[in-house]
C-alpha cells in the first residue's frame, strides 16, 4: 500500500440536503485526509469536459443538467489506498446496490442523484485533481 490521492465530488443532491458535513464526516472515518476542498458551481463546459468519457452514455444529458444544477464541493482526499479506499466508503453507483454503511446507501437518491463521485483510478485521479485544482490549493 502506499500513500495516494484521489478525486472527490460532493454531488448537488447532497449539498442540497445540507449533507457537507455528513459525507466529510464518513471520509474521515475512513482514514480519508481532506487536503484540499472548494465549494463551486459547475459551469456547463466544466460538466461536460469532467465527463468527457461518458459522452456516448444515453444518460450524458442529465447528469451534465444534474450537475450543474446546483453548487458541487470538489475535493481531494489522501491516504493509505487512497483510491481503492474511497470507492469502498462510497458504495455502489446505484445506492440499491450499495453495502450498508457506505456514503451512497445512507444519504443517495437514485442511481442519478448518488451523492459523490469518486475516482475510479489513481491515473484518472491525477488527471481530475488537475481538472479543479491548482498544486498550491492542495495543502497535504
Ligand atoms: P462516479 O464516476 O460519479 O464516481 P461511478 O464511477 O460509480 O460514479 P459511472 O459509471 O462512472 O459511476 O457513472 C458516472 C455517473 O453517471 C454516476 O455516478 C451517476 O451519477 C451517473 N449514472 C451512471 N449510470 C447511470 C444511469 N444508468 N442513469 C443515470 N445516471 C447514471
Ligand atoms: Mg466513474
Amino acid at each position: 500500500m502506499a500513500v495516494e490521492r484521489t478525486f472527490s465530488i460532493i454531488k448537488p443532491d447532497a449539498t442540497r440536503r445540507n449533507l457537507t458535513g455528513a459525507v466529510n464526516a464518513k471520509l474521515e472515518e475512513a482514514g480519508l485526509r481532506i487536503v484540499a476542498q472548494k465549494r463551486i458551481h459547475m459551469s456547463k463546459d466544466q460538466a461536460e469536459g469532467f465527463y468527457a468519457v461518458h459522452k456516448e452514455r444515453p444518460f450524458f444529458g442529465e447528469l451534465v443538467e444534474f450537475m450543474i444544477s446546483e453548487p458541487v464541493v470538489v475535493q481531494v482526499l489522501e491516504g493509505e489506498d487512497a483510491v481503492a479506499k474511497n470507492r469502498e466508503v462510497m458504495g455502489a453507483t446505484n445506492p440499491a446496490e450499495a453495502d450498508a454503511g457506505t456514503i451512497r446507501k445512507e444519504f443517495a437518491l437514485n442511481i442519478g442523484e448518488n451523492s459523490v463521485h469518486g475516482s475510479d483510478s489513481l491515473e484518472n485521479a491525477g488527471i481530475e485533481i488537475a481538472f479543479f485544482f491548482n498544486d498550491d490549493e492542495i495543502v497535504g
